[in-house]
């Protein structure tokens, strides 16, 4: 069938590459995958159990029931955030598309740290805007400079992500200070995407939204309580905009799923720490395995992955070795316009991190040692 041009602007090979290779392996030790290896909490599933038999199953309000939204903008209040309005979408992706339609004009060019999430690219292009990546390489860090250097006339967005996927990387005070300064000097609008801040492992959560004076903020609950499949998320931020994706909303999604919304409502409640702590424990185990393997890399500060260079230096190339090995990892050049890396994500058991870890060491000597 002849399809619209815009549908060659989506480019989902490199990720489907991997998986296609993955499809022959029986037993992988998976770590690949981008979401939490707990299952959903028993009191959510209790909840959404109770909603069902009360019958919240019929379409909701198009921004959302309105004690969820209540709780949202409690939250942010509470944490300094200065939104004065928010909307709950259907999963953090479904905020992510109806800031873009909402925001961005053909042309207009969105700032995009790289590496990136594969969507924020993907999804700019696929509007009709034009994404430019601000290489991070090899800290990961954003500075004034970097993004001054990628700025033009029809710059409208930067897009910040901390904690980062697929790095791990967590933004300073001072990173996200420089930021704000930056983009408000200039007149662009900053989206901070903050789906992993429960997942912090030294110190207190510096939030880029809180440096902001009028952020767009989107996050939900798909990391921190394991809800990928019910798909919600919420965007708080300036009063038009909201109004702006609440229409887009409701001629596109309609609402976000009723029985995730009064789920939702719950998650809220829900004690992270138990998780984070379980979580940064696997963070040092595979960091520390690395760094002891002689690999080059970051020790994230969040999220559940790590970014190592490639021994060799070539991104796919060590992946195929690896999944040679039975390991599943993902070459760097999905989230990046360099091939230079891959990642790992350690949302997995002690078990497989420790096995991965083996398999990861005996690449690098092999790497290592002259043929
Ligand atoms: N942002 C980032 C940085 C992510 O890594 C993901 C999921 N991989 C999302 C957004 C989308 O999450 P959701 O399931 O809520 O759509």
């Amino acid at each position: 069938m002849k399809l619209a041009a815009r549908r060659d602007l989506i480019d989902s090979s490199g990720i489907r590459k991997v998986f296609d290779l993955a499809a022959t392996l029986k037993d992988p030790i998976n770590l690949s995958i981008g979401l939490p290896d707990f299952d959903m909490p028993d009191e959510l599933k209790d909840t959404a159990v109770e909603a069902i038999r009360a019958g919240k199953n019929r379409y909701t309000l198009t921004g959302g029931i309105p004690p969820l939204r209540k709780r949202i903008a409690r939250y942010y209040e509470e944490r300094g955030v200065t939104v004065e309005d928010n909307m709950v979408a259907s999963g953090t992706s479904g905020g992510l598309l109806l800031v873009f339609l909402a925001l961005l004009d053909p042309g207009d060019e969105v700032l995009i740290p790289d590496p990136y999430f594969v969507m924020y690219k993907a999804l700019v292009r696929f509007i009709g805007a034009k994404p430019v990546l601000v290489d991070t390489y090899p800290d990961f860090r954003i500075t004034r400079e970097r993004l001054e250097a990628a700025t033009t006339e029809r710059t409208r967005l930067l897009i910040l992500n901390s904690p980062a996927n697929p790095t791990g990387a967590t933004y300073s005070e001072e990173e996200c200070r420089a930021a704000a300064e930056f983009a408000e000097s200039r007149g662009i609008a900053v989206m901070s995407d903050e789906i992993y801040e429960e997942y912090v492992y030294d110190g207190e959560y510096v939030r880029p939204s809180a440096h902001l004076k009028e952020p767009i903020v989107v996050s939900g609950f798909s990391k921190s309580v394991a809800m990928t499949g019910w798909r919600i998320g919420w965007v708080a931020g300036p009063g038009d905009l909201i109004r702006a994706i609440t229409d887009v909303q409701q001629y596109s999604f309609v609402c976000a799923p009723s029985v995730a919304q009064e789920t939702a409502l719950r998650a809220f409640d829900i004690d992270m720490g138990p998780t984070r702590d379980q979580f940064r424990a696997r963070r040092d185990l595979i960091a520390d395995g690395l760094l002891d393997a002689g690999y080059n890399v970051v020790r994230p500060g969040g999220a559940f992955y790590i970014f190592p260079e490639a021994p060799g230096g070539d991104g796919e190339a060590f992946v195929r070795k690896a999944i040679e090995n039975n390991l599943l990892v993902v070459p760097g050049n999905v989230f990046s316009e360099r091939n230079t890396h891959f990642r790992i994500s350690f949302a997995a058991s002690e078990e497989k991190l420790r096995a991965g870890l083996e398999v990861l060491r005996r690449l690098r000597e092999m790497a290592a040692t002259p043929t």
